[in-house]
């Protein structure tokens, strides 16, 4: 069972399908539905809803099944939340955050930077040089930042997320 308001698994939901489109999983009925069954029940726009969908689809976090109505011939889908593959997508997601974060603890490392007041931008020294220590967007002074903040807290975070994908099969 998927605690959907567990922080993880709602800061993935708002992060995929965005506020509202958290609302359309929190409050979707379980049993099968039409997309405006889904946006009256939710109270959620039905091409919010359409798109919360299709996202879902696509993340294989909900499944839908065409019927034809036999009177008016017409197609009728649908909808209903799929989460057995959640915990996979959640791990997935780790993963991908994971090497991004790995990427820039490498960018980081052994690197000397340099910003002016207003932080308009880092500079690595060479190209500080170059600019003979001046902010070319603001005009003030470049000078030497610590990075070591900045590294720290990466590898923090990665440790962190390390232990949360280790030992969990993918
Ligand atoms: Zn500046």
């Amino acid at each position: 069972m998927v605690d959907i308001n567990d922080p993880v698994v709602k800061g993935y939901f708002i992060n995929l399908v965005g506020e509202e489109g958290f609302k359309v999983v929190q409050k979707m009925p379980m049993e099968e539905v039409t997309d405006e069954k889904i946006s009256e029940v939710t109270g959620v726009l039905l091409n919010i809803v359409r798109r919360t969908l299709f996202i879902l689809y696509e993340n294989r976090l909900a499944v839908y099944r065409r019927v034809r109505d036999t009177d008016s011939g017409w197609l009728t889908y649908l909808w209903k939340l799929d989460l057995g593959n959640l915990n996979a997508q959640l791990e997935l997601e780790a993963k991908k955050v994971l090497r991004n974060l790995k990427v820039k603890l490498e960018f980081e490392e052994g690197k000397v930077f340099y910003t002016c007041k207003n932080q308009c931008n880092r500079y690595l020294f060479e190209y500080a040089t170059e600019l003979e220590f001046i902010c070319p967007i603001c005009d003030e002074k470049l000078e030497y930042q610590d990075n070591d903040i900045i590294i720290n807290a990466l590898k923090r975070r990665i440790l962190e997320l390390e232990a949360l994908t280790s030992g969990v099969p993918a």
